[in-house]
Order: structure tokens, then sequence, then C-alpha cells
């Protein structure tokens, strides 16, 4: 077995402990395996493995990853889950299933604009800002229903649902909390008519918090590839 093999493999473990722990079903819960800074062969090594969905952070890596693996395109789903800046929208709205990073309507019609007629709607989720000050990236929670209703009229967008990425601690009731938030704006938007599936949220080192939140996907990337170098 790869030894990306076995971490999957110990990845899902932890998913379904954890689920079982929440009593939830380890099927509801998706894995996104985080594939930045890592070659195409590592992509690859995970498909072969049987992953099927692949995070992405920087445009041009992407973009060339995304061409090294054409071969299984058709079989592959990716996730844009990076900051996105208003002039690079255009290869993401061409060339991903799903955008993750969200926190701005400018990006959101950029991206409408830019998707192709022949593909399907973009898959989206809204950033959420779930650390108060200590994040500046994602929209504010109670800035999030206004947003989420402006993007869901969007012709080529499909609203999903909601992201997170907390401040880091190590503390594992610590790590619940933002979890929380998300989940509890995620129950609000519905109540409100929104139609999301979708809660983004859980890394490496909180996937377990995450799952006992109610995540429906969890974005690995250390657990499964190793420790990133960002040397080069
Ligand atoms: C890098 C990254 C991840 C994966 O983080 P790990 O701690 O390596 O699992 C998840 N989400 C986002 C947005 C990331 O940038």
């Amino acid at each position: 077995m790869s030894p990306i093999e076995e971490n999957l493999q110990a990845v899902h473990a932890r998913i379904e402990r954890a689920a079982h722990a929440a009593h939830r079903s380890p099927g509801s819960v998706h894995l996104l395996a985080v594939s930045k800074t890592f070659p195409a062969a590592d992509v690859r090594a995970a498909f072969d493995a049987g992953q099927r969905a692949f995070g992405e952070n920087y445009v041009q890596e992407s973009l060339s990853k995304i061409e090294a693996l054409a071969d299984l395109r058709a079989r592959i789903e990716w996730h844009f889950i990076g900051p996105l800046q208003s002039n690079k929208t255009r290869p993401v709205a061409e060339q991903f299933d799903w955008v993750h990073s969200i926190d701005r309507l400018k990006i959101a019609q950029r991206l409408s604009e830019q998707r192709p007629d022949a593909l399907p709607p973009l898959n989206v989720c809204l950033q959420v800002n779930v650390s108060g000050e200590a994040s500046k990236s994602g929209v504010q929670p109670s800035e999030a229903l206004a947003l989420a209703r402006a993007i869901a009229e969007l012709p080529k967008l499909r609203l999903r649902g909601l992201m997170s990425i907390p401040e880091p601690t190590g503390d594992s009731e610590a790590q619940r909390e933002p979890h929380r938030i998300l989940h509890a704006l995620f129950d609000t938007l519905r109540a409100e008519g929104l139609a999301l599936d979708t809660m983004s949220m859980g890394m490496s080192s909180d996937l377990e918090a995450a799952v006992l939140e109610g995540a429906t996907m969890v974005r690995i990337g250390t657990a499964i590839f190793g420790k990133r170098d960002y040397s080069h």
C-alpha cells in the first residue's frame, strides 16, 4: 500500500470514529483531499486509492495540475478553497467544480458571468469569519444572510453552503466553538429559505471537532499528503 493510501485509510477511520461518536452516518461526511503544494503524481496516487474530490488554493499551481491530470478530469471534482482575487476568477470559473472561499459579491458575480454555458452551475460556499477579529478573511456572520441571498440569485452559481477556517487551537473543546457558530448560521440561513446542504469545516488537526459539530465536508491536507514545503 502506498503511504498516501495508508494515510487516506487512517483519515477515513478518524471520520468514521467521529461520526459514530456524533451518532451520524460516516457517509454524511465527505472528504476533500487538499493537495496544494503537492505534485500531480500525489493526486494521482490518491485517485488510485479511491479519492475523487481535491482542494487547491493557488490558481497557477492548480491549473498546471489540472492539465497534468486531464485524463482523470471527468472523474475528479476540483474545489478551489484559497483566497481569490477578482483578476483571477476566469480560469477558476472555467476549470473548477466548486469554490469554497467566496466572501464578496463582486467575486461571485464575476464567477457567474465567466462560467461557461456548456458547464453546469459552479457550486459555491460562503466563507464565514467565525474567529472574530483574529481573522481577516470571510464575511461577518451578521452579513452572511444578505450576501447569501444575493449569490443565490446568480444564474451560473449554485450556493451550496458555508465554509470556515477557524484560528488554530490545540484544545479539542475550544476547537468546537467556531464550528458551532457556523452550524448555527447554517440553520438560520436554511430557516430563511436558502437550500443549503454543505458545511465545509474541519482540517487535519480539528477534523473530530468539526464532525461532532455537523461538518458535511472536511478539508484534509497534511494528514493525507504529509507536511507541506513552501520553499519552492
Ligand atoms: C491548506 C488548507 C486545508 C488543509 O489543511 P491541513 O491542516 O493540512 O489539513 C484546509 N482548508 C484550507 C482552506 C486550506 O488552505
